[in-house]
């Protein structure tokens, strides 16, 4: 399958390439030629297979010049250190269900990709006969940035280096960072919030005088950000497999559409659904959730992206997002896969801070998406609510998508289509804050967070976070954000 640049100026042959560079050369996102189908055939006969061969189905479909049987293994092998079932479906009222996709080795949702990626990326390289090292460069809001350490750490012929906002992540998803094991891991620092970390990432990225200067130490750089193919791709497995076990459970009967409320920054998780629609899978609406950075409900409401706005840090922090980068991939496909139209709107994201659909564009999002947010209170009062009402804890991330969730019900009194909201964090990851909205129990310290929350709700604490109290702190430095790039050569000549 050809891969395009959602800017135009970019064509590859197939997903190797795409993913491999992860962002196209003319600043561009990578989206497939045409969108497979996934016929209803297709969807019985995916009926009574396990999750990882799902996957491999739905995967196979946009990578089709890695080898099936080779895929099918290494989707096996990285959703074996999930806990039990990778993404299981939780019922919790009339209509409403969970999909909880944390149980993977970080405890969030980025590990339904990032245990994937490191596979689709060395294997990736071989099919392209590159035989540099590569250098994945992160910029994360806090779960990516672990969720990827862990899944490339030793990974041969691959060095990592995370940098997240030193101003915007959570307590434990900075000791989650800064504990990591692995040779080829680095961890820093940036002054400032998400936004400034991703701008300072990129311009690394865009920069042809550093890439020259890596390439003369054998080195080209490749990225793990959701903007990546090979972080979307897995994401899309997800809803089918949702879908799938709510047809197999009696929920739903097949051919039936159903909506997804979906805890969104970065529009990677989303858009995974939206290309799941496209591919056959019959979804109704995505409700799109923010948290109070409600950039993007206010888009979907008036057509106009503004990023002239206050900048909120809030406890959803993997959600304090005002750059949503992959909604470009979005717009590419509402302005009828006008690359010219992407570039000017993307033009004017970056020269004046905002842009503005036609009336004609906003009418083609809104027959699929829409928008709504939760403020701090309004989560705290979710994951209270439901907590009482079901017994069930949820965390902040995943009480945005209820809140918008719920919203939606009262608004539409007589749908009854299924609902199924997306959750993208275990609790304990989240302690002080879900023990906060349970309780109403204010504790400073995370992992005496975990303790009071394990005894409100009796929920299982993962290992993964409990360990980390006697982990030691490997990496400290932090930096200002035009110092990026002399990081990543101190730690690519580093021996
Ligand atoms: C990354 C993340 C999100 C946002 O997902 P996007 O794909 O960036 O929209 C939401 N919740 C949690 C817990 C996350 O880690």
């Amino acid at each position: 399958m050809n891969f395009i640049s959602t800017r135009g100026g970019e064509k590859v042959n197939g997903a190797a390439q795409a993913i491999v560079k992860g962002l196209a050369e003319d600043g561009g996102l990578f989206v497939p030629e045409s969108f497979p189908a996934v016929s209803r055939e297709e969807l019985e006969e995916m009926l009574p297979l396990s999750y990882p061969e799902r996957a491999a189905k739905v995967l196979s479909k946009y990578l089709d010049d890695y080898d099936g049987a080779e895929l099918l293994s290494a989707l096996e092998a990285a959703y074996s250190k999930f806990e039990g079932d990778p993404a299981p479906l939780v019922r919790i009222d009339e209509g409403i269900y969970i999909l909880e996709l944390w149980h993977g080795p970080t405890c969030a949702f980025k590990d339904m990709a990032l245990t994937v990626l490191p596979y689709l990326l060395r294997k990736g390289a071989d099919i392209c006969g590159i035989k540099e090292n590569i250098l994945i460069l992160v910029a994360t809001s806090g779960d990516t940035g672990k969720a990827a350490l862990e899944g490339f750490k030793d990974a041969p012929g691959i060095k990592i280096m995370v940098f997240y906002p030193d101003d915007g992540v959570s307590k434990m998803q900075k000791l989650q960072m800064c504990t990591q094991d692995g040779s080829n891991v680095n961890v820093v620092a940036v002054k400032g919030n998400f936004d400034d970390c991703q701008t300072a990432v990129k311009r690394i990225f865009a920069d042809k005088e550093q890439a020259k200067l890596l390439k003369e130490k054998n080195i080209i750089l490749s990225s793990a950000n959701s903007i990546n193919f090979g972080r979307l791709a897995p994401q899309i497995a997800y809803y089918f497999s949702a879908y799938l076990d709510l047809v197999g459970g009696g929920q739903i009967e097949m051919g039936e559409e159903i909506d997804f409320s979906v805890p969104t920054g970065n529009f990677g998780n989303i858009l995974a659904a939206y290309y799941a629609k496209r591919m056959g899978l019959p979804v109704r609406r995505l409700h799109c959730a923010s948290n109070m950075n409600n950039i993007l409900t206010d888009f979907f409401a008036s057509g106009s992206y503004d990023t002239h706005r206050e900048f909120f840090k809030t406890t959803s922090p993997s959600m304090d997002i005002l750059i949503s980068s992959n909604l470009e991939r979005l717009l590419f496909e509402v302005c009828g896969r006008d690359a010219a139209r992407t570039a000017e709107l993307m033009g004017d994201l970056k020269q004046k801070g905002e842009y503005k659909v036609t009336p004609e564009e906003k009418a083609e999002i809104a027959k699929i998406f829409d928008g709504g947010f939760a403020n701090e209170d309004e989560v705290v009062e979710t994951v209270y609510d439901v907590f009482c009402d079901t017994g069930y804890t949820m965390d902040t991330h995943t009480g945005c998508a209820m809140k918008v969730a719920i919203d939606w019900f009262e608004k539409n009194k007589k749908d009854n289509t299924k609902m199924v909201v997306v959750s993208t964090a275990n609790p304990y990851k989240f302690p002080q804050d879900v023990l906060y909205a349970v309780t109403g129990n204010d504790v400073k310290d995370s992992f005496k967070g975990i303790k009071r929350l394990h005894a409100a709700t009796a929920m299982a604490v993962p290992k993964s976070l409990s360990g980390l109290k006697d982990k030691p702190v490997r990496f400290t430095e932090c930096v200002k954000r035009d110092k990026l790039f002399e990081e990543v050569l101190a730690f690519v000549d580093k021996k």
